[in-house]
């Protein structure tokens, strides 16, 4: 089945000097590649019609179930260009199944993973020219699937499409990391029990655009969201994972509760502070432990963390009654950047990846 031949079809390139002024400044993947993949799934054949072809719009049926029911997965990952000239990728296999997991959840076809990874080796491959190579620089990459088929009667789609396309990504801190305010959303819930919170689909991303504007009309960047149930539970922030960190140097982050994103960068921070020895516990964390800790000392540091922005700093967390937690000038804190600067140099290629993270697509020269 892996067996699939990928056909394609070379677009007309971006002039040279017209991708090299996008790369010296790409912003968040606010332009595109020349490329793009596409597979197609449907349940007679499975999938087939594997493609590179020219990055462009795709035609969909005003009836195309996905833009009713809203059956759509996606995952995101990065290539990195390396000082000796590879090209990698970080653990991919882990996207790949995760969008597996997702996929379960949303009644879409399950991809085998190995085909994941090659339909982003051959976008990454037949694109490299974009991969940036200033620092902090990488190619984000946005495999995604959708349900395909034309219908209005409510049921999971027959057909589907997964396509993965690339856009170059700047330093996430152009000016040097700085801590980030969060609010903390009362009312407004992402997830539930029982709920898609665990799977990562364009759905729960609709649910919390809303309290992401209100999070910035109180000058706040991200919004942090509780479990539904207790408001005190914390489950995560919109598109990133949450981690404490304790005077004796033990870091405390939710468990995978269901509701939540399992994030290849919360696990593999996990790994990094275990190999140095730090305790992490994985359990229920609450707003009154962190807002206590602070008070009394035993906490000191809290960052989010997600493939975007790799580690943010949490400099605040503001609520409905004021400020909740106020790290002031402790933030960004020690473990913090230190954690940061090690993951971040395994991806780049300037620490070694002893846990072989680091998938390589481009050989070096
Ligand atoms: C993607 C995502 C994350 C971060 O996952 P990574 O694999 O680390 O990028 C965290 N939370 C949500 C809701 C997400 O969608």
């Amino acid at each position: 089945m892996s067996e699939l031949t990928f056909t394609r079809t070379p677009a007309t390139p971006l002039p040279d000097a017209e991708r090299e002024a996008i790369l010296r400044d790409p912003g968040f993947a606010d332009s595109f590649t020349d490329h793009m993949v596409s597979i197609v799934w449907d349940r007679d054949t499975g999938w087939h019609d594997a493609e590179v072809l020219p990055y462009g719009p795709i035609e969909l049926d005003p009836a195309s179930s996905v833009l009713h029911y809203g059956q759509e997965i996606f995952e995101g990952l990065k290539a990195y260009r390396h000082p000796n000239g590879e090209i990698v990728a970080f653990r991919p296999e882990a996207n790949a199944r995760r969008l597996n997991e997702s996929a379960r959840r949303l009644a879409l076809p399950e991809i085998p993973e190995e085909l994941f990874v090659r339909a982003v080796e051959e976008l990454v491959r037949a694109d490299a020219d974009w991969v940036p190579s200033g620092a902090d620089q990488s190619l984000y990459i946005r495999p995604f699937m959708i349900a395909y088929e034309n219908f209005l009667g409510v049921r999971s789609a027959e057909r589907a499409r997964f396509l993965v396309i690339a856009g170059p990504a700047g330093s996430y801190f152009p000016g040097g990391v700085k801590p980030v305010s969060i609010w903390l959303s009362g009312d407004l819930a992402r997830a539930g029990r029982g709920g898609t919170g665990s799977a990562k689909c364009g759905g729960n991303y609709a649910s919390s655009l809303l309290p992401t504007r209100i999070a910035k009309e109180h000058g706040c960047q991200q919004v942090l969201f509780t479990d539904s149930a207790t408001d005190d539970t914390i489950d995560e922030l919109g598109g990133m994972n949450i981690f404490l960190v304790r005077a004796d140097g033990t870091l405390v982050t939710p468990r995978l509760n269901g509701n939540i994103l399992d994030g290849v960068t919360r696990r593999s921070l996990i790994a990094l502070a275990k190999d140095r020895g730090h305790a992490v516990e994985e359990r229920d964390v609450t707003v009154s432990e962190w807002r206590d800790g602070v008070a009394d000392g035993s906490i000191t540091e809290a960052f989010a963390c997600g493939t975007a922005a790799v580690i943010t700093p949490i400099g605040r967390l503001v609520g409905e009654a004021g400020t909740i937690v106020d790290f002031g000038d402790r933030a960004p804190g020690e473990l913090t950047m230190s954690l940061r600067e090690e993951l971040t140099g395994i991806q780049f290629g300037t620490v070694a990846d002893r846990h072989g993270w680091v998938h390589r697509i481009v050989s070096a020269g």
